[in-house]
């Protein structure tokens, strides 16, 4: 029988004194553990330096931003609105880089105000040298390979829209002699990974890029640090994967005197096993014999859309007033009329339903999904039944709650329709 699954740093009373002040359901941020993440990012072997940032899409509360500005990460940010949303919450132009699918309409003030700029396909290097001629630039190549989990989690090789592709190059050095700009860095992000090899063979791949590219200083390697929700998972070991990247630096180094610093920039890594989602069971509902035993909550693909669109596996547990011994075999479903709103989907496949063993479910219990995050309250099929933003809170190292997004009110739902 499968084992029952414990919050990762959530307990009973917590749950009930964060529900108590602000309701459910809740993201739960946990701040120790956002900082813990943070030295560990920092602490990835470089040979001549690393900047870190932190790819806001997973989580853009100013709350989480400011936390990591404080322990030393710069920010990765992946829209125009992005950068206006970290430049509001305090960060440093400066410490903001975009890149970007789409370009923003006041590119050119942003990059006055100083963000810096790497781009992600050939018309986007052209607008900028239009915009900035004789200026220095990022560049982001698409190498042709990617280590993603799935198709839509893939962000490297032919299937995907990401950077400019690697074939392309002498085009990007006819744009960049036509605005006499410099490039000055090299982007790849090329998805989820936690194998050495894989690690290895990308900064290879990238090096061979570099080296086209005299005026290269930095390396950007992306995010993708695959990290594990459910306790079976693997995490990725930052000291273990970046240490042969280091030696490639080293190497290249030796071989042409230049000595390239080192970018990274996950948003996983840094989240997602820093929030639970906490929610209440609604309901316990059964389809007879030969169906299924569900239970249902009262959130659901409105606070985390993964499990629904990619079959992603979080930790979901039960806290009960009066803990029990007996379990059951539950599926687990949302909130929403939507047959597609499952929190217990097959592992991979959104299409299948699974069932987890949970003790047994009272009308009112807490339920605590974990991993919740990286692309949870960041990617939200928002307002799908009208329901209202959930509320985010972070627990400070003496696990007192402090309030960093408001519920929504109703009101706000329909606030920008125009009345007819
Ligand atoms: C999304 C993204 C990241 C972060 O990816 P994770 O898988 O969350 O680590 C980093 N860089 C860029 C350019 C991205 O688009």
């Amino acid at each position: 029988m499968a084992s029952i699954i414990q919050p990762r740093f959530l307990d009973f009373s917590t749950a009930h004194a964060v529900a108590e002040a602000f309701g459910t359901p809740v993201y739960i941020y946990d701040e120790k553990t956002l900082e813990a993440n943070a030295a560990a990012v920092l602490a990835f072997p470089n040979a001549f330096g690393l900047t870190a940032r932190y790819a806001m899409k997973a989580s853009p509360n100013a709350a989480i931003l400011n936390i990591f500005a404080k322990a030393g990460l710069h920010i990765d940010a992946s829209s125009g609105h992005e950068v206006h949303r970290a430049m509001a919450a305090g960060i440093a132009a400066e410490k903001i880089s975009l890149s970007a699918q789409e370009l923003p309409c006041d590119l050119g003030d942003l990059l006055d105000a100083g963000i810096q700029f790497n781009a992600c396909s050939l018309a986007q290097l052209e607008r900028f040298g239009q915009l900035k001629p004789g200026g220095d630039v990022g560049i982001r190549i698409n190498p042709g390979a990617g280590s993603g989990g799935n198709n839509r989690t893939n962000v490297g090789g032919p299937s995907s829209s990401f950077g400019i592709w690697h074939e392309w190059i002498p085009q990007i050095k006819q744009l960049l002699a036509q605005y006499a700009l410099t490039a000055i860095r090299i982007h790849t992000h090329i998805g989820s990974g936690s194998d050495p090899d894989v690690w290895l063979k990308v900064a290879k791949m990238n090096f061979d890029i570099v080296r086209q590219f005299p005026d290269v200083v930095t390396l950007n390697l992306g995010g993708g640090f695959k990290v594990g929700r459910m306790p079976e998972e693997q995490s990725t070991d930052l000291q273990v994967v970046g240490q042969p990247v280091k030696e490639k630096f080293e190497e290249f180094a030796a071989e042409t005197g230049r000595t390239i610093r080192l970018e990274i920039e996950p948003g996983t890594f840094l989240v997602a096993n820093a929030c639970a989602l906490l929610s209440k069971v609604q309901d316990v509902v059964s389809t007879g014999e030969g169906g299924y035993n569900f239970i249902k909550l009262n959130t659901g693909m409105t606070e985390l859309l993964r499990p629904s669109i990619y079959g992603a596996q979080h930790p979901i547990s039960l806290l009960q007033g009066l803990e029990q011994d007996a379990t059951e075999d539950y599926v687990v479903v949302g909130h929403c009329c939507e047959s597609g709103d499952i929190l217990t989907p097959a592992p991979g496949d959104p299409e299948l339903l699974a069932t987890r063993t949970l003790p047994v479910a009272e009308i009112g219990d807490f339920c605590v999904i974990d991993g919740s995050g990286a692309y949870a309250s960041a990617m939200t099929p928002k307002h799908y039944n009208s329901y209202p933003e959930a509320a985010e809170v972070m627990l400070d190292a003496g696990k007192t709650p402090r309030l960093i997004r408001r519920r929504q009110k109703l009101e706000d739902i329909w606030a920008n329709e125009v009345p007819v």
